[in-house]
């Protein structure tokens, strides 16, 4: 375990003022003994974490005008450029050569200049969010994007008109919203979209027209923007697509070992209805696991109103719809209510199990 020079420490406890950390030298020792820390050494205790905290790192470490080493890097790469060597040994001798003659003051500029620096980072900042306090765990660079991307946001949803194109802005802030721009494309799985499906999802998410006004064959007007068949009963396909979710589950479900049953019978309702699907052994605490996809359109007239107060209330109002309709299942089987929305949002249950799935899965490969 390194044990820090005297001198070290010394420095260490003069930088605890950040007023007092000018030099190369308090600098330096406050990094090696940040190194240190995360070597696993008490030497400096909790002191350093609080540096690390509130003194030092203030600043995301990967902003380049604001990270020193950079500005090194960039004297090094030139000094290094305008010498000549012919293999690996000679370019590190150069390397070295060239850091160790570094002209000292030209470091210590930089370092002299870091108050300005920030003050500089510090004022662009406040023109730019009409004076928006700085976040409040300023060393991560995703606290600082969040709230420039909420003012966007914000002034993108006051400039809409349309309560559609606030319900689907508002749901395409949902985490799973995007996931499906993540997913492996994979005809095995299902996940590998053609061209034109790619095209209809990218342009109904940005809201751009895709389509001729024409009648539906359920006598409703289809606008331009094609909304109409994410909600239409008589929409050509609708069957085949749910089928093939309750596929993927069933699929996903097999690949941790859990063997299912689609359309289960024995189970059904008094009225016929039966759930989408049934696992043949127990999911969990000795029951099996029954599921019931459905996918409701946000922009619906029937979910329109909720959708522009509260992202993810037309997959929540689909979940407790689902949860009444199967109460007399629950008490012997688990339900899951897989409810999603066309633009994105899931239920809880829906993201529940897929974390369940997920976990599961890893932990079947890590003993495979
Ligand atoms: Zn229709």
């Amino acid at each position: 375990m390194e044990k820090p020079s005297r001198q070290r420490v010394r420095y260490y406890r003069e930088a605890k003022d950040l007023r007092k950390l000018k030099t190369i030298e308090h600098w330096s020792a406050m990094f090696r003994l940040v190194k240190t820390k995360r070597r696993g050494s008490d030497v400096v205790g909790n002191d350093c974490d609080e540096i690390k905290r509130n003194k030092l790192l203030d600043w995301p470490s990967q902003s380049p005008d604001l990270n020193l080493i950079e500005h090194i890097w960039d004297k090094l790469d030139r000094r290094v450029r305008r010498r000549s060597y012919s293999n690996k040994d000679q370019f590190f001798a150069t390397l070295l050569e060239e850091w160790s003659k570094l002209p000292h003051e030209r470091l210590q500029n930089l370092v002299d200049s870091m108050p300005n620096r920030l003050n500089e980072a510090l004022n662009k900042w406040y023109e730019k969010t009409n004076n928006f306090a700085p976040p409040q765990n300023p060393a991560i660079q995703k606290a600082w994007d969040e709230i420039i991307a909420g003012q966007i946001l914000d002034s993108l949803i006051s400039s809409f008109t349309s309560d559609k194109d606030i319900a689907r802005l508002k749901a395409l802030q949902e985490k799973e919203s995007g996931s499906w721009l993540h997913a492996l494309p994979s005809s095995y799985v299902g996940t590998l979209m053609d061209g034109k499906s790619f095209q209809i999802a990218t342009a109904l998410r940005l809201g751009c027209k895709i389509c001729h006004v024409h009648q539906c064959i359920c006598g409703e007007t289809v606008d331009s923007f094609g909304h109409h068949a994410l909600s239409c009963a008589r929409s050509k396909g609708r069957i085949p697509r749910h089928s093939a979710i309750n596929n993927i589950i069933s699929r996903s479900l097999t690949s941790c070992d859990i063997p299912t049953l689609l359309e289960p019978s024995g189970i059904s309702r008094s009225d016929g209805k039966r759930p989408d699907g049934l696992t043949l052994i127990p999911w969990s605490k000795g029951k099996s696991l029954i599921w019931d996809f459905t996918c409701v359109d946000t922009l619906a007239l029937s979910h329109l109103k909720s959708s522009v107060n509260y992202a993810g209330s037309a997959a929540e109002s689909a979940y407790h719809a689902k949860r009444r309709k199967y109460e007399h299942l629950t008490s012997n089987y688990i339900f899951v209510a897989f409810a999603v929305e066309t633009f994105g949002p899931w239920c809880r249950d829906a993201k529940d199990l897929l974390t369940q799935i997920g976990t599961r899965l890893l932990s079947r490969t890590r003993r495979s």
